[in-house]
């Protein structure tokens, strides 16, 4: 017991340690190296502060800093297309990848500007039953919802929330009750207590095919497939499995007139997707696909079970970065068994 709580104080302990690190001594130690990072959403400051699941969305202040502070310090900024390139053939730069994840309004309105304002790349998983309206967008609804009131009715009872420490609870508590394949249902009840007029909640949090098409024809933006109904991979059948990859990437490919080659796995942790579901997506003819066990690309890794390092809104500060573009995050998370 010791033991493990020594190892759990690890991730802050590799954050203060690997700050002094960043800077080219670093290379001379690490050599070249790829670092995936992705998130799902970003809202700016002022609103990032008052919401209740703030840790699913970066700050866009804070984005841009980070994005100013990798091109200062060397960092090229590509495409998984080109990281995957870079991974098979070699390379002697350091590069960094952002990719976020599902498709959100807010990836068209501020994310996808902020990466233009700073001339870089970005790419974009996208998971099709968003914009199809297929997939309940339960946690994005709730979570406006208890921002937006002082009282919300659930099942079997009325919950105040008026402070944002009430938001905060109530958003994690009810999230944890609802998470499950019951979610969509729960959710449309709780909308119909509350008075929440679901389709238009959808439009307000959903990225739109209309906004994908704009952003297709943008050259910094690539659009890889993020499964139709963000199913976990690993639980699902074969044919069904395959059915998710390439139902994605078909629907994505008609719908913008655009090659889609690089997937993401939902979840993307080893319990969600593993060396079956690699195989799966090698064979659904994708050039890639990204998991997101923490850890650095490097020369030869395979395609299918690329490292990505999560950002979590509320761990946003350059040294937690430091500690993913060093490798030391990684190291840590397989040390906690977090893979
Ligand atoms: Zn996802």
């Amino acid at each position: 017991m010791k033991l493990s709580a020594e190892f759990a104080k690890l991730p802050s302990l590799v954050e203060t340690l690997t700050m002094p690190l960043a800077n080219r001594s670093a290379d001379r130690v690490l050599g070249a190296r790829g670092c995936l990072f992705t998130f799902h959403r970003a809202a700016p400051s002022h609103i990032w502060q008052r919401l209740p699941n703030r840790a699913f969305y970066l700050d866009l202040a804070f984005l841009d800093r980070l994005l100013s502070y990798l091109k200062r310090t060397g960092w090229d900024i590509v495409t998984v297309e080109e990281a995957t390139r870079r991974s098979q053939q070699g390379s002697d730069r350091r590069y960094v990848n952002f990719s976020v994840d599902d498709g959100y309004r807010d990836t068209f309105e501020h994310v996808v500007p902020l990466f233009r304002s700073h001339a870089v790349p970005v790419t974009l998983f996208v998971t099709t039953g968003i914009p199809d309206g297929t997939l309940p967008m339960w946690s994005a609804g709730l979570e406006e919802v208890l921002l937006e009131r002082d009282r919300v009715v659930l099942l079997d009872r009325a919950i105040e929330v008026a402070t944002e420490d009430q938001k905060r609870a109530a958003f994690r508590d009810i999230a944890k009750s609802w998470d499950g394949p019951a979610a969509g249902e729960l959710y449309a009840r709780f909308c119909a207590l509350n008075g929440i007029d679901q389709s238009a909640m959808h439009a307000r949090h959903a990225i739109s095919w209309d906004m994908l098409a704009q952003l297709g024809r943008d050259p910094l933006v690539e659009i890889g497939a993020h499964t139709v109904s963000h199913a976990r991979i690993s639980a699902l059948p074969e044919h069904a499995a395959l059915g998710e990859l390439a139902g994605s990437r078909d629907r994505l490919a008609s719908e913008l007139g655009l090659p889609i080659r690089h997937f993401a796995f939902p979840y993307g942790r080893s319990g969600d997707c593993g060396p079956r579901d690699f195989d799966l997506a090698r064979r659904a003819g994708f050039s890639s696909a990204a998991t997101t066990r923490k850890g650095l690309l490097r020369r030869g890794h395979d395609a299918y079970s690329l490292p990505r390092n999560t950002i979590n809104g509320d761990r946003c500060s350059l040294a937690a970065m430091e500690a993913h573009l060093t490798g030391l995050s990684g190291m840590a998370a397989r040390l906690l068994g977090r893979v």
